[in-house]
């Protein structure tokens, strides 16, 4: 059972907590990780959809995992081309992440973290403006826990980082609104994962058809927030529904908000990190924040660790955690935000051209480069854009 005191805990059970949990674990701290759901890994409110090489960094993937190899993507352009295009490198999977996040948490058990669910963390507490702890509901008695460190990974909706007074707003136009249907009896080919883009289908975003099994898929939308005011997620996807898959039995519906802006570059303050989506981590680009969560939680755990053994818990040592993270991703995503922007500034006429450009290509000789070169030749302004981002201008 709880003990009063631990070196370092963890709020929420999705896959940058756990793997925040198993890492400072691994260092030696003793390690409490708290989900307030009863189940890890479920609900699951995402579409599954996660590259091979991200997640090999840090397991071994077991197939138990992986409900769907995906070796190609299909491109869908606002007046309904689709390009198919192969991977030439990559492999991508949809996950079981009922089964994923459930094994996650295990490794981060087996290594000596005890996990805890149906706690609920209702506040932090702070000495000398430094956190140092939790205040939790759990099976409807009220706890308070010691912590030299608290990783807040806590989710979109964190509320780990406002208590500790940090700015984690998102602005309007880069939160994506998303709505999926998990559905059965659809004609889908399976291996392709297919993405719509364009004003008509997900103005300032996509809409996405993830292959999951026998007549099975993850079918979402997610939209920008300056849009959504206008037509609601749920209206785009019901239109596409009955347009693409009328006969479709819809199993599960949820619905949830994905941040798509820059990272927080310093998730940090005293004796606090905040890893995965509460501290903005997803690709701004694809919507994607498994493996970045992921790769957070890794940095964070360690360098959880590495402060316990030197007794250091304030904001200049946890910052190497800010500075390792901004390094392996964030840099990268501040990026992409902007190659978004530039992307999202092509109309549907644009689009529907580059389509066309592909499409004139080879089967065998098209790739997601071609994609990007037919888009440059339609805009050359693209190439601006990129070469600014990747100049760092
Ligand atoms: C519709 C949709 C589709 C998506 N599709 C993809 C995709 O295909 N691929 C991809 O890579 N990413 C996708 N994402 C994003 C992805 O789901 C997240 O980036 C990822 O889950 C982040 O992991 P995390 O551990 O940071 O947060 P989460 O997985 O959200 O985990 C946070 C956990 O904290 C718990 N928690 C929250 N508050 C408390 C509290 N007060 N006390 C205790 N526990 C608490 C929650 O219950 C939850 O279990 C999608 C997101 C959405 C909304």
């Amino acid at each position: 059972m709880f003990k009063s005191k631990y070196d370092v805990v963890v709020v929420g059970g999705g896959p940058s907590g756990s793997m925040a949990a198993w890492e400072a674990a691994k260092g030696g701290a003793s390690v409490c990780m708290l989900e307030k759901d009863r189940d890890i890994g479920y609900p699951v409110r995402c579409g599954e959809a996660a590259g091979e090489s991200g997640l090999k960094q840090f397991v071994d993937i077991k197939d138990s995992w992986v409900a769907e190899r995906i070796t190609g993507a299909k491109l869908g352009s606002p007046s309904g081309k689709l390009v198919d295009v192969e991977f030439k490198s990559e492999t991508g999977f949809i996950l079981n992440r009922r089964v994923f996040d459930y094994d996650l948490s295990r490794y981060a058990a087996n290594a000596g973290a005890e996990v805890y669910t149906k706690a609920y963390v209702k506040n932090i507490s702070n000495a000398n403006g430094q956190v140092n702890g939790v205040v939790l509901d759990y099976l409807g008695e009220e706890k308070k826990i010691l912590a030299k460190i608290v990783i807040g990974a806590d989710g979109l909706t964190s509320r780990v980082g406002r208590w500790a007074g940090m700015k984690t707003q998102v602005r309007m136009k880069d939160m994506e609104s998303a709505l999926q249907y998990s559905v059965s009896n659809i004609d889908i080919e399976p291996n392709k994962m297919i993405m719509y883009v364009g004003k008509n289908h997900a103005p300032g975003g996509y809409l996405w058809v993830f292959p999951k099994g026998d007549k099975f898929a993850n079918i979402g939308i997610g939209i920008s927030g300056k849009y959504s005011k206008h037509k609601s997620a749920k209206k785009f996807l019901d239109e596409f529904m009955e347009r693409e898959y009328p006969d479709a039995a819809i199993l599960t519906t949820m619905c949830g908000g994905v941040p798509c802006g820059k990272p927080m570059r310093n998730p940090v303050s005293d004796g606090l990190m905040l890893v995965g989506d509460a501290a903005h981590q997803i690709n701004p680009m694809t919507g994607g924040g498994i493996v970045s969560g992921m790769k957070a939680g890794w940095i964070a755990g360690q360098v959880a660790a590495e402060a316990i053994i030197k007794e250091n818990y304030s904001v200049k040592m946890l910052n190497n955690y800010s500075d390792a993270m901004w390094k392996a991703f964030g840099k990268n995503y501040e990026r992409f935000y902007k190659i978004k922007e530039a992307v999202h500034n092509l109309s549907d006429e644009d689009l529907d051209y580059i389509a066309e450009q592909v499409l004139s290509i080879p089967h065998n000789k098209r790739t997601l480069s071609s994609v990007f070169k037919a888009a440059v030749f339609k805009k050359p302004a693209l190439i601006i854009d990129v070469l600014k981002v990747f100049a760092g201008v």
